[in-house]
Parts: C-alpha cells; structure tokens; sequence
C-alpha cells in the first residue's frame, strides 16, 4: 500500500512548481515514520526517493543545500561529459539543446523530475546524526529529528576539498570552487592542479582576459583530462598563452603572490587570484557520527554490501559516489544511479540483482 506522508508545516511548492519542498524555517518533530529517508538530493539520492516510491514505500529526502545541490556549485553553462541517457533517473527522458546537456539543463531536469514524481524533499536541512536500529532510526538534523525504518546515505563528496595545507590557503583570494570567469578579467590567477575542473578553469580565464599560471604537481596535464579538451590546453601552453609550471608544488600562499617549488628552485610569482582545484573528498566526519564503517584500503572506502549497499550499519545503506571513498572516480551519476534499483529491492525484502560492475560501470565513451 502507498502511504502519504503527512503535511510538513509549510509547503514552498505551488501546483506543478518543483518537489515538495518544506521550508525549514521552524524546528519541529516529525513523529511520522518513513519507511525510508534519503539524506542528499544529489542525482541519486533522488532515483532512490523515486525507486522506493515506486515500490510502494514513503520516502523523504533530505539535503543541507537547495536540489541537486553539487550541481548549483558547479562552473556556470558547464557541460557535462555524460550524454543525457546516460544521467536520466526514473526513466525520465532528458532533452537537450546540443550533444551533451549544460548544468543548467541538468538543474532543470532534475528539478522537473522531483516535481514530476512528486518527491518530499526537505532543503536546507543539514543532518548531523544518526540513532537507533533498523526499524527505528531517528535521523538528526539541524532543525529537528525524523523518523524512519531504513536510511539511504546518497551524500557525494563535492563539499570537502582536498587542501592544500599551505601557509595562506584560507586568505580570500583562494578558493577551491571556479564558478566563472568574470571576476577574474585583467588578473592574475594561478590555477592548481591539472584534470578536467583545472584545465577547463585555465581555458575559460585565459580567454575572458586573465593572466593564467598553472601549477601541476605531475610531469604534464593529467591523461585524465578529457581528449577534446587537452589539446586545446597543451596548445596553449606551447604558444605561451598560459604559463604552466610542471613537477612544482605550492609551498604558500600571500595576497599578491604565490611561492612554488619547482625543480629549479624555489620562486615567487606575483599573482591575484588562486584556483586550487585539487579534487574533493566524501565528509568522513558525517559518515562517522552516522555510525559507518571505514574500510582500511588506500582510498578509505566505506564498507558496505556490493549487492544491497547496505553497510555494517544493518538498516542503512549508501549510494553514489561517496561509495568510492577517495576514489572519486569511480562512482558517477552514470553508474551511482543504478544503485537505488539494488538498494530498495532490498528494503523491499526482494532478491537484490548481483550487477557486475563492469555491466554499469561505463563511462561516456567517443
Ligand atoms: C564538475 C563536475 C562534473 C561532473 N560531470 C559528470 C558527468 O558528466 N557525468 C557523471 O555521471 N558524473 C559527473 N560528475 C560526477 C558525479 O556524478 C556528480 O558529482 C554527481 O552530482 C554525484 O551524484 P550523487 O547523487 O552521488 O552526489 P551529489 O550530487 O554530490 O549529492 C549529494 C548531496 O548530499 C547533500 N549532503 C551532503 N551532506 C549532507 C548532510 N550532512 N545533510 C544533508 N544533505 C547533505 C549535498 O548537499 C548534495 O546535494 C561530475 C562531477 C563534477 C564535480
């Protein structure tokens, strides 16, 4: 049977306007029990929301941010590596304008989807804990407490970024998300590190009229980087358009330079702006306090069930890519969505499919 959660205390969502979202202005209870509480609105925490609906289970979701959250911080008209088929939920077709969408395309999708199916979704709510068993947890957030009988971990990794650990790396002048390009014309901007976010950044500064550095750890720009965007960069760098400085490290950071250590020596580079866009990690703090298992391995991937992704938490289970630990390369929306289908079968107390990974794990490939 589907149960209908109760009415949160004030909806913001007008006829056919978005997900049903609750403002999370009060502080309140909620003495329901889901059966399953999905914490983060990312891709997919939402086709798990969608999944378990489907399967006749209530489902809220839960997310410190605004939807799709990870998203919204993404560099502006970005485009996705992915094709649309290929980041759908819910069998919801993705139409776009060119080959692949742009993040606003994507916010817009996920966001008519949500709305589409219907979801309960609370924003802005951050969830700090965990009590209980399956069967009866109570999940803490910092506006209130939930209840449900199974708990769905769909939290990412985009909001903790690997530092530095520089002298200088909190001044403002450095940050560790590129949005765009305009706040840099007519500057100096060192940019850190050398995949897809680093390089794609380089490009875009440099061609709105900033001064761009790039200091790569590695010998060269990383044969990660994706084949139509690295040529364009190494040209770059061989016209001396963009400066690079390869096998260099950033040894600190001051309001008007930057001091790397490269294999000559020790320089200070006058400079604005920094851009270190060295990757992201999962929030290991928020997986402790919510009672989750790390594994020992190199990438600290948490340990859970590769059939039902439930972890050593009975009750709980995790989605996405925070199932990659460091390994932030190995979970995407691409493959992390098929993860609902696993999870909830098994919540329903159905066989969960054995999928082997190689079956879903592809990625875009030209
Ligand atoms: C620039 C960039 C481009 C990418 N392009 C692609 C692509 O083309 N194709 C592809 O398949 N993948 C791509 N990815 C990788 C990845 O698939 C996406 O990052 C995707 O958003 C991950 O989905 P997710 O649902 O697992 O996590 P996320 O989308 O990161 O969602 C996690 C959600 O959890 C919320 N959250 C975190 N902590 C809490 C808390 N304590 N309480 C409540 N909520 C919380 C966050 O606010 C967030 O909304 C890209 C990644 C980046 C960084």
């Amino acid at each position: 049977m589907r149960v209908k959660p109760p009415r949160p205390p004030r909806s913001l969502a007008g006829p056919g306007a978005g997900p049903r979202v609750t403002a999370a202005s009060v502080s309140w209870h909620s003495a329901w029990m889901h059966d399953v509480i999905v914490i983060g609105a990312g891709p997919v925490g939402l086709a798990c929301a969608i999944e378990a609906r489907r399967a006749g289970l209530s489902a809220l979701v839960i997310d410190k941010g605004a939807l799709v959250n990870s998203i919204v911080g993404y560099p502006a008209r970005m485009e996705f590596f992915s094709t649309p088929d290929l980041i759908e939920i819910g069998g919801h077709p993705f139409p776009v304008r060119g080959y692949k969408p742009t993040r606003e395309e994507g916010l817009e999708y996920y966001r008519c989807v949500a709305a589409r199916e219907g979801l309960d979704v609370r924003l802005y709510e951050r969830v700090t804990g965990l009590r209980g068993e399956r069967g009866r947890f109570t999940v803490c957030t910092g506006r209130g407490e939930h209840a449900a009988r199974h708990v769905v971990v769909a939290v990412g990794f985009y909001d903790v970024p690997n530092l530095l650990g520089v002298p200088g790396e909190d001044l403002p002048n450095v940050t560790h998300y590129y949005r765009e390009p305009y706040a840099y014309v007519g500057q100096r901007v060192a940019i850190v590190g050398a995949k897809n976010s680093a390089a794609k950044a380089a490009l875009d500064c440099h061609r709105h009229g900033a001064e761009v550095t790039l200091v790569v750890r590695g010998p060269s720009v990383s044969d990660k980087v994706k084949y139509w965007i690295r040529p364009d960069l190494e040209n770059r760098i061989r016209e001396g358009s963009i400066r690079a400085f390869f096998d260099t490290t950033v040894a600190e950071i001051r309001a008007s330079a930057i001091v790397v250590r490269t294999p000559d020596g020790q320089r200070e580079l006058a400079n604005d702006w920094v851009l270190a866009l060295t990757g992201y990690r999962p929030d290991y703090t928020l997986l402790e306090e919510l009672g989750l298992e790390i594994g020992g391995d190199e990438f600290r991937t948490p340990v859970f069930d590769p059939v039902t992704f439930e972890t050593t938490r009975p009750g709980v289970y995790l989605a996405g890519t925070v199932c990659g630990g460091l390994q932030t390369s190995r979970w995407f929306i691409e493959n992390g969505r098929f993860h609902a289908r696993q999870i909830i079968a098994h919540v329903a107390g159905r066989a969960a499919e054995t999928v082997a990974f190689d079956r879903i794990a592809w990625k875009t490939q030209e």
